[in-house]
């Protein structure tokens, strides 16, 4: 029998998101979730992929420490228990990396005290990543444990773009500069789409949009990050579901000054009721395209924001890069929306930018061209895989070590 069982785990505050795969060829043998940790009603949900029927409960679990065990109970109910000699290696998100972690790192007290020590850059993760990892670490203190980080992907970036141009020494004693996040799934996807080229990464330009509830661009030279929109935190950037994304910082003073507002409060405002649902009251695409459909004019203008920014972007990652072989579309928001493909690239012509009206309407969850075959850049569409990108860095670094 091989040892190739990877079991992923995504800790947030009060939720554990898991898929166990086997990195013989990649597939999956179970996904689940658990939801509201902490709370009377939290809810486990498993599926297997041996039959693909979902099961699960809804009772009190108190902590990560009991999340974890129930998990480890419904994944031994189909032979994949966590003390199965199969499983090789545990690979943990890890949103925060700062500029040390590069790569993917086996976890040792070490490792987990310099996540600790990120953790005023990332307060509202990698607190949560800690626990995971602490409680998966005492189930199976024998098994090599991996923290993937979302900023490693980043930590490519010239100084020219990582730095703000702010005073140095009030930067560097804050920590302050461009991190970018969604790394593992910009890793994954500028990939996939040098492969959908036929091409190996290293010989393409790629725009990727990873365009979800949080959404990022990035400009990837030769595999390699040279810019991405995110920065100190997941707030800056493009419009999202729910945060602003670039804006100028003063509206913060002004904030607090005459409109009398806390530092939390205005934290609140432009992370948890700004971006689409501040400007519409709705944050799911579906729901604003819907409108749209009726007439909506609050709904079309929270749209027309959203593709303006976009578009900035892309000009703006266009002109970095230079040569752009590809523009990746990925994500809930990415993957599934043809208008907002559609109207991100409407009028790019002239910089090669064209899509292909058929093409952008099929729906499919395998990576696809939506250009014409004529076009200078080609417009993709590849489904997003951080799931799979964690197992295979982690596989990749046990099997190395
Ligand atoms: P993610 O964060 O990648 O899971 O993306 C979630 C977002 O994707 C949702 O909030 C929706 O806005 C968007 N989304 C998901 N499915 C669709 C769809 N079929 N059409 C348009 N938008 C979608």
């Amino acid at each position: 029998m091989s040892s190739s069982r990877v079991l992923v785990l995504n800790s947030g505050s009060s939720s554990v998101k898991y898929q166990l795969l086997d990195m013989s060829d990649g597939s999956r043998l179970a996904v689940g979730l658990v939801e509201r940790i902490g709370e009377e009603s939290s809810r486990l949900k498993h599926t297997p992929l041996s039959t693909g029927e979902t099961r699960g409960f809804t009772a009190a679990i108190p902590d990560h420490d009991a999340a974890l065990k129930a998990v480890a109970a419904e994944l031994a109910k189909d032979g994949l228990g966590l003390d199965s000699p199969e499983l090789v290696a545990i690979g943990h998100r890890v949103v925060h990396g700062g500029k040390h972690f590069t790569e993917p790192t086996v976890i040792d007290d070490t490792v987990l005290a310099e996540i600790e020590r990120l953790i005023p850059v990332a307060p509202l993760h990698n607190p949560a990543n800690l626990t995971g990892i602490r409680t998966a670490r005492a189930l199976r203190p024998d098994l090599p444990q991996v923290a993937v980080f979302d900023t490693a992907f980043h930590t490519t970036m010239p100084e020219s773009a990582a730095r703000y141009a702010i005073d140095v020494k009030t930067a560097d004693e804050h920590r302050i500069r461009r991190y970018g996040f969604h790394g593992t799934s910009h890793a994954y996807v500028s990939r996939a789409t040098a492969e959908l080229l036929g091409k190996a990464p290293e010989e393409v330009n790629v725009i990727v949009l990873h365009l979800g509830n949080g959404a990022s661009a990035s400009a990837v030279r030769g595999g390699k990050c040279v810019d991405t929109s995110m920065g100190l935190t997941p707030l800056e950037g493009l419009v999202m579901g729910t945060r602003s994304g670039d804006m100028d910082p003063a509206v913060i003073f002004h904030l607090m000054r005459v409109g009398g507002m806390s530092a939390d409060e205005i934290d609140t405002l432009l992370n948890k009721k700004s971006g689409l649902i501040g400007l519409c009251g709705d944050n799911d695409m579906r729901e604003i395209r819907r409108r749209i459909d009726e007439g909506d004019e609050e709904a079309q203008l929270a749209f027309d924001i959203y593709i303006h920014r976009l578009k900035k972007y892309i000009g703006a990652y266009y002109a970095v890069l230079g040569r752009v072989d590809a523009i990746a579309f990925t994500a809930g928001v990415g993957e599934n929306a043809a208008p907002v493909r559609e109207a991100a690239v409407a009028g790019l012509e002239e910089l090669g930018l064209v899509v292909d009206g058929e093409l952008n309407a099929v729906r499919s969850d395998a990576p696809r061209l939506i250009s014409p075959e004529y076009a200078r850049v080609a417009v993709a569409v590849v489904p997003t895989d951080e799931e799979l990108e964690i197992a295979t860095q982690t596989y990749a670094l046990v099997k190395a070590s």
